[in-house]
This record gives C-alpha cells, sequence and structure tokens, in this order.
C-alpha cells in the first residue's frame, strides 16, 4: 500500500510538497492537495496588479493545469481537522490520511482593525485588483501606507508598495502635489537586516517619503479619511493602502492546534504535536519570516523526511531557515536580502544591492516555479 499523504493548502509550501513527493517516490506515495481556490497568485503579482502592470486574470496559475503522477488536486473547503485521528472534513466529504501536512497559510482578520473592512488593502488579490482602479484616480493630497499589526508577509512587502507608489506618482506628473506617509510596526523596514534597512530607508528619504515605525494602524474612518495609530496619533489621508492584521484560518484554530495564533512546530522538522502531522509556512511558528520562500524550504524539509522513511533511510533533512527575498526599489530596481534564521546562533541577513543581475533572478524565481509546479 502506498502512503496517503493529505496537504492541506496549494499555496507555495503545498505546491513544493506535492511537486517534490510526486518526482521522488511516483507511485509509492498517494498525494492528495485540497485547496479553496481554483488558482495560484505570486504574492509579488499583487504590487503588480495594484499598479496596473498586469490584471488579476493574467497572474492567476489554475490548479487545472497541475497534472503529476500521483497528484490528486481537489477544490474543497476544509471545514474541520482532527489531527489525532489525521481525518480532514470538507464542504465534499472527509478525508483521512498516514501523513497529514497543514500548509494553509495566514488570512486576514479585518475585524481587528475597526474600519479597514470599508477601507483598501493590497495584500489579496480582489483588494490589489480594487486598487488598480482607484491609484489612477489619485492625483493630490495624503497617502498613507499602514500595516495593521506584525507579524506579516512578506516584511518589505509594504517598502515596495511605497516606492512604486512614489514611481506611479512621478510617471503622471502628480508626485509633488502628493504625500506619501508608511506606518509600521517594525523599528525598522527589515529588522533581521540593518543594511537592508538602510537601503529603504535612504530610499525614502531620497524620495520625500516619511517613515512612521513602531507604530501600528489602529483604527481606520474611510468617511472620514481618516487613520489612527496605536499610540493616538491621527493621520488624514486621500489615499490609504493597508496590510490588514494576520491570523492562521479559523478552521486551523478550530483544530485546537496553535498557540499564540499559529501552530506550534519543531523548528528543525516541521513536526507539530500530533503524530504524523505536521504544518509549513504561514500557518506555523517555525523561527522565520512569513514568506513563501520559507513556506517552500519547509515543505521540502518534510519532503525528505517522507521520502526517506519510504526508502527506509533515517531523516537527516533540516530546515536551516534560510532564503532569498526580492525587493523592488522602483524604477526597475531589484534589490535582495538573503536570510538565515536557523543555521547559525545569529539571525541574519544579507543586502544586495539593486542590479540588472537581480532583476533576472527575481524573474527566474517565479518563472522557475511556475514550470516546476503548473507545466507553464
Ligand atoms: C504583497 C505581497 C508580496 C509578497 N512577496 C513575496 C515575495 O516576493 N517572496 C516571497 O517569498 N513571499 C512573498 N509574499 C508572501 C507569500 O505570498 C506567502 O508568505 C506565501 O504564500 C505563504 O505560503 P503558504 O504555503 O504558507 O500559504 P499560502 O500560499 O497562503 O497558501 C495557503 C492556501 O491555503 C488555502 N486555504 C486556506 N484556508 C482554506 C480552507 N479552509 N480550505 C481550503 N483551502 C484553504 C488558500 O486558498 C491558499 O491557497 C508576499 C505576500 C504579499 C501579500
Amino acid at each position: 500500500m502506498s502512503e496517503r499523504v493529505l496537504v492541506l493548502g496549494a499555496g507555495f509550501g503545498g505546491l513544493e510538497l506535492a511537486s517534490t513527493l510526486s518526482e521522488e517516490l511516483g507511485d509509492r506515495v498517494q498525494v492528495t492537495v485540497i485547496d479553496r481556490s481554483d488558482s495560484f497568485v505570486f504574492g509579488f503579482s499583487k504590487l503588480d496588479v495594484m499598479f496596473g502592470h498586469a490584471t488579476a486574470e493574467s497572474v492567476r496559475l489554475r490548479y487545472t493545469d497541475i497534472a503529476k503522477p500521483s497528484v490528486q488536486l481537489l477544490r474543497e473547503t476544509i471545514t474541520a481537522i482532527d489531527p489525532q485521528a489525521k481525518r480532514v472534513t470538507t464542504d465534499a466529504g472527509v478525508h483521512e490520511a498516514d501523513t497529514l501536512v497543514v500548509a494553509l497559510g495566514a488570512d486576514y482578520d479585518f475585524d481587528a482593525t475597526p474600519g479597514l473592512a470599508g477601507a483598501n488593502e493590497f495584500y489579496s488579490v480582489a483588494g490589489a485588483a480594487r486598487l488598480a482602479g482607484i491609484i489612477p484616480t489619485f492625483a493630490q493630497g495624503h497617502a498613507v501606507i499602514g500595516v495593521c499589526g506584525a507579524p506579516f508577509k512578506c516584511p518589505p512587502a509594504p517598502s515596495e508598495c511605497a516606492l512604486l507608489l512614489h514611481d506611479e506618482l512621478v510617471r503622471r506628473g502628480a508626485r509633488e502635489a502628493c504625500e506619501i506617509t508608511f506606518v509600521i510596526p517594525l523599528g525598522r523596514p527589515v529588522p533581521p537586516s540593518p543594511e537592508t534597512s538602510e537601503a529603504l530607508e535612504a530610499a525614502f528619504a531620497e524620495r520625500g517619503i516619511t517613515l512612521m515605525t513602531g507604530r501600528r494602524i489602529a483604527s481606520v474612518d474611510p468617511a472620514a479619511g481618516r487613520t489612527t495609530l496605536d499610540d493616538g496619533t491621527e493621520l488624514s489621508y486621500d489615499l490609504f493602502l493597508g496590510v490588514p492584521k494576520h491570523r492562521a484560518p479559523d478552521v486551523v484554530i478550530e483544530s485546537g492546534m496553535t498557540e499564540d495564533g499559529y501552530i506550534p512546530v519543531d523548528p528543525a522538522t516541521l513536526q507539530t504535536a500530533y503524530p504524523d502531522v505536521y504544518a509549513v509556512g504561514d500557518v506555523a511558528t517555525a523561527g522565520v519570516p512569513k514568506a513563501g520562500v520559507f513556506a517552500e524550504g519547509a515543505a521540502r524539509v518534510v519532503a525528505q523526511a517522507l521520502i526517506a522513511r519510504a526508502r527506509g533511510e533515517d531523516a537527516s533533512a533540516r530546515h536551516l531557515g534560510q532564503g532569498t527575498c526580492y525587493i523592488e526599489f522602483g524604477a526597475g530596481r531589484v534589490g535582495s536580502v538573503d536570510i538565515d534564521f536557523l543555521s547559525g546562533p545569529e539571525k541574519t541577513g544579507t543586502f544586495h544591492a539593486p542590479s540588472a543581475a537581480l532583476v533576472a533572478e527575481k524573474e527566474r524565481f517565479g518563472s522557475t516555479r511556475r514550470a516546476r509546479w503548473f507545466g507553464a
């Protein structure tokens, strides 16, 4: 009998896990991946969509295009997870597994920030698509880019948003009539990498973007065009671009697997407190930032453990928390930061200044995954 691996979520983590198991084990494994959506979208594509560089439709990668031996993709909504029994209930039925991998990502908690539901956010595809119609109409006044809570996905993304908004306003000749303020609850734009933070702070200063660190958006009043920060500061705005507070999906919280909001795992192996149940990516507390590149790295470690078990070998792969995040600096320039959180005693983040080589590398990051996961 081949091992039944049930993967919950077809994002960065779930797609990488299913692809690796299919390639390495073929019919020695039966992989079932469940996702409620019909398509995957790279996080960075949301910035392309909001600034009109791509349409929401063009950045969707359809799950129906996936054709991998031993992998079955089901479009169902997960309604209950029993980690003890490794049993999952969906709107279409019940699934049982030998190994369960939770890769359901982080959801957005709009209710945690009063008024946010009626304001604009750019962290969902729908929010980014809506903004594609609004940003072109903003030609004067105050734009506030504001983060409603940490941790949040891809810590550099709101900085990228501020720099890309600057570009967009310059392109339309509207920059001088506009102010841009960026509010972030972290002490610096990318805390584990002082060099990256310095480069971003310098880029904001050069462009006249006001940076407010160590504060978060506490509430938004879209009718009045006003947001209040957690220290009581009030900012009037004409354009608000928000990052909602994140939390684990309800179904994960209801499963009883979470502590302090997310699923605790052994950072080296991604095992949860339940035998043969793993959690990878944004849904887990694994000592790494919430970003696709780490979800994917974690999934590879779980894949290696399952492959070793199927081959009767010892599992030796350890999650080192390493990965490269690309950062849009505006004007078509891309820098990067190499994160290494778990391999040594110190968390490190090595900055690489924007270059043409990094523009090509970021493009390759997307195209290799499109090819590997979707055959596109
Ligand atoms: C603006 C922006 C820019 C970003 N840029 C980058 C970047 O440059 N590099 C990078 O590495 N990361 C980036 N990220 C972060 C990245 O997108 C996420 O960290 C990554 O997708 C996490 O992967 P995951 O597998 O944990 O979860 P996800 O990719 O979020 O996948 C979770 C899946 O679970 C499914 N799901 C959830 N609940 C249910 C349910 N109840 N039933 C069925 N299915 C369900 C969802 O539909 C989803 O497909 C960015 C994010 C944003 C928002």
